[in-house]
């Protein structure tokens, strides 16, 4: 198969091609438009190791790597919900767990996705694939995203960055709620959710649950994978309970995927 990089070298018109498709592929938002430039496909897209964690033919175990700048700690309530959310979802035989280590990102200042990917491969404890474990990493740093209105980000198959500072400036207006606590919990399920392929990433739905105004997300409110989640104003938008939990379509979907019902396309692994 040809590479990206030679697609791209083929010249500028079709480089514009490329373009129109990348944005009619519609990645944007909380996922990283600019992954698909990035010349090093080992690191795969968001939703490229969704197979790996939904079967578990080859990886029998999946370990959440917490990398977290001092103060930036994600409460215990967001990663335990992220490891009972993953159970649900992946046949994760030998268990999912989380590793947390405080790190020193040694970066100033807000974060693009090249960032969040460099930073992310040079502290990842181990490759995403290592024997019969997958690894999936999350950087909590100190700074914003560069669109300080994202919560988090993911940016290839393997790797996301939750911006606590952002998070804590989304809470509700109206006595705190939501709290800057049930936003990361919602943050951390639904950045989880892109790694899964979640909404038409890797795979086209049967159902018709993608926002057409919010690619790759959900236009349930009451889906984690809500658009709204990944965005600041989330607190004034849902007053209330936020959402915390793939919705009966999200679930589907990701069945649909591992039975191969729809068919799951940029693997970086498939059974
Ligand atoms: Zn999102």
């Amino acid at each position: 198969m040809e590479s990206l990089g030679d697609i791209m070298r083929r010249g500028q018109t079709q480089f514009s091609v490329l373009i129109v498709v990348l944005l009619m592929s519609g990645l944007s938002g909380c996922i990283s438009d600019e992954i698909l430039f990035q010349n090093e496909e080992s690191r795969g897209i968001p939703g490229g190791l969704a197979m790996a964690c939904l079967d578990s033919s080859k990886y029998t175990k999946l370990v959440m790597e917490i990398d977290y700048e001092n103060g930036y700690q994600p409460k215990s309530s967001s990663t335990d919900m992220l490891k009972q959310r993953l159970e649900q979802v992946c046949d994760k035989p030998d268990g999912v767990s989380i590793s947390s280590t405080e790190t020193i990102f040694g970066k100033e200042g807000s974060w693009t996705s090249d960032d969040v990917r460099s930073f992310g491969w040079e502290n990842k404890d181990n490759q995403p694939r290592t024997d019969s474990t997958l690894y999936w990493q999350i950087l909590f740093p100190s700074g914003s995203y560069t669109d300080d209105s994202v919560l988090g980000v993911a940016v290839d198959a393997s790797t996301i960055a939750i911006f606590g500072d952002s998070v804590e400036e989304a809470k509700g207006p109206i006595f705190g709620r939501p709290s800057a606590e049930e936003v990361e919990n919602s943050v951390i399920v639904h950045e989880a959710g892109h790694l899964l392929g979640l909404v038409n990433i890797v795979y086209q739905s049967l159902s018709e649950h993608e926002d057409p105004d919010h690619p790759n997300h959900s236009n349930n409110e009451d889906s984690v994978m809500y658009w709204a989640i990944e965005s600041t104003s989330i607190g004034s938008i849902i007053s209330g309970e936020l959402p915390n939990e793939f919705d009966e379509l999200d679930l589907e979907d990701l069945e649909h995927m591992k039975t191969g019902v729809v068919e799951v396309s940029d693997q970086l692994w498939t059974p």
